[in-house]
């Protein structure tokens, strides 16, 4: 059995007017995450956990936030080069559990619509995605609405 387990994290800033995006979902919200791409602070994580696993280094080695080609690019396509980069490896996802962590807007409503899109691009049955959210109960930057937090871990096997 050959498993690989890697982990993930990102932050990014809060701003009003900027889109918020979200597990590849855009979520009406006064403030969305500043970033070189659209921000998808989930996502990111994801891809980064991805290619941990697989030792490929982060998304800013893969992907560099200093190349214009990657200006304000949906993460999506971020995720799915990832994903290529893993499975050009010999890779497939066996699971994917996330936990984002901001304190509004409430995310719940649109966490099937998050998980569609992702085990769409990972190629896995929807259930092999999880996505969580929390609060930091006002405390920190999150509970000042300053910033978001994504967190994940994943398990590749060949
Ligand atoms: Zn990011």
């Amino acid at each position: 059995m050959n498993l690989r387990i890697g982990q993930g994290i990102d932050f990014h800033r809060l701003e009003n007017g900027i889109k918020l995006w979200l597990g590849g979902v855009n979520i009406p919200s006064e403030k969305g995450c500043l970033a070189h791409s659209d921000g998808d602070v989930l996502l990111h994580s994801i891809c980064d956990a991805l290619l941990g696993a697989a030792g490929l280094a982060d998304i800013g080695h893969q992907f560099p936030d200093t190349d214009a080609r990657y200006r304000n690019i949906d993460s999506k396509i971020l995720l799915e080069r990832s994903f290529d980069l893993i499975r050009a490896k010999g890779y497939r996802v066996v699971n994917v559990d996330s936990t984002l962590c901001l304190e509004k807007p409430k995310i719940a409503g649109y966490i099937p619509e998050m998980k569609n899109a992702i085990s769409g691009i990972l190629e896995t049955d929807l259930d092999c995605i999880s996505i969580k959210a929390t609060t930091t109960e006002k405390l920190g930057f999150t509970g000042r609405e300053e910033g978001v937090v994504a967190l994940s871990v994943v398990l590749l096997t060949k």
